[in-house]
């Protein structure tokens, strides 16, 4: 038999996958989708790359339908996404909590991308709760709450962009999917997959390869995400791999802390320390990552893991907060030292699987 076009390869590949099978679209999903609706796109405290990607390939993909689209977020986001198409008009709770109040209380249909609960958009998911309109969550973080009416959340996805993709193809739009939609999910791929180093399936290299397809410039996203870096922050990295860095052998484990001066020395701005805790990971022994830091109102961690070891239960369990098994973030509102003892005082309960071969 001859090879598979690629794009036929895709499609028989993505009806393997539960995602299409728990993925359906009800009609009046579709019904409300095809008629221009006001529509909010929220996503996470701190965005990062998965988060302002997807919500920016959603709106331009919901706008192709003439939807009114805003998309908010509850605080900053790194200055490197500035490039991407739409960033400049990205509502943020923090600074416009009047225009994001007005324009809530407009919307009729509510997507949550890439957050599973109202904690994660802390003020802004106290305003909303109580708000009529449909809720759509496409979401790939552990254990979603009960917010959506629709809830498409498939925690073996990379990230939520590889799932806007497939919600777009799902629904029979992949035509729509132009090279400013493709950056945008791209972008997602990328920083959620560390540039297809971890958490990838083969659909998201066919998803890559697709947008290529459809006229992305892969490298110029490469280059926005990691050529665009400012001296402050290599000073930075220098700072806390030669000052900051603990290496606990016997555990597997390396940390790196910040305290509040180290933000004032290097005037540390949302989004600046992104990335750092991965250092950690490339040290051939180390399983387990922390990164520790006294960000100025509260302390906040951000756990790494190669293998098994779940790090979103660590989070949860002990510091009340989630994400993924190998990726997961928690605040503190105990001080630094408190915070980061806490953290070494855990390590003999998981002593055995930090040990364990693989
Ligand atoms: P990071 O360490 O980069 O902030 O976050 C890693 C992952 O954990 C991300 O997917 C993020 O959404 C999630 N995460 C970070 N902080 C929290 C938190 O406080 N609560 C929950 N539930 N998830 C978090
Ligand atoms: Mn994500």
């Amino acid at each position: 038999m001859p090879a598979l076009p690629l794009q036929n390869c895709f499609l028989k590949q993505a009806l393997r996958t539960n995602f299409l099978h728990t993925m359906e679209f009800p009609s009046a999903l579709k019904q409300l989708l095809r008629i221009p609706q006001n529509v909010a796109i929220l996503s996470h405290r701190n965005p990062d790359g998965d988060a302002i990607g997807s919500s920016l390939a959603m709106r331009h993909y919901l706008e192709q339908y003439g939807h009114t689209v805003h998309v908010l977020f509850p605080s900053e986001f790194p200055e490197e996404f500035d490039a991407l198409p739409g960033s400049e008009d990205i509502l943020l709770w923090d600074i416009h909590t009047e225009e994001c109040k007005n324009v809530l209380t407009r919307k009729n249909v509510f997507f949550f991308l890439d957050f599973n609960g109202y904690g994660r958009i802390d003020k802004m998911g106290d305003f909303i709760k109580d708000l009529p309109g449909t809720r759509i969550m496409i979401d790939h973080h552990l254990y979603p709450d009960p917010i959506a009416d629709y809830t498409y959340s498939e925690p073996e996805a990379s990230s939520t962009c590889e799932l806007v993709y497939r919600f777009i193809h799902g629904l029979g739009d992949t035509m729509k999917i132009n090279p400013m939609i493709g950056k945008c999910i791209y972008t997602g791929l990328i920083t959620d997959t560390g540039s297809f180093r971890h958490a990838t399936n083969p659909m998201v290299f066919r998803i890559a390869a697709d947008l290529v397809e459809r006229g992305l410039d892969d490298t110029a996203v490469q280059d926005m995400i990691f050529n665009s870096q400012k001296e402050k922050h290599l000073r930075l990295l220098g700072h806390c791999l030669t000052h900051r860095m603990e290496y606990l052998p016997e555990y597997h484990t390396a940390l790196i802390w910040l305290s509040k001066k180290d933000y004032e020395i290097f005037n540390i701005q949302r989004g600046d320390t992104e990335g750092i805790v991965n250092y950690l990971l490339s040290i051939k022994d180390v399983k387990l990552a922390a990164f520790i830091h006294n960000q100025p109102t509260v302390v906040k961690l951000s756990l790494r893991s190669k293998g098994n070891l779940d790090v979103q239960e660590i989070c949860k369990k002990h510091f009340n907060g989630g994400g993924h098994r190998n990726a997961s973030g928690a605040y503190s509102h105990d001080s630094l030292k408190a915070t980061i003892d806490k953290f070494k005082s855990l390590l003999p309960e998981y002593k055995e699987q930090l040990n364990a071969k693989g």
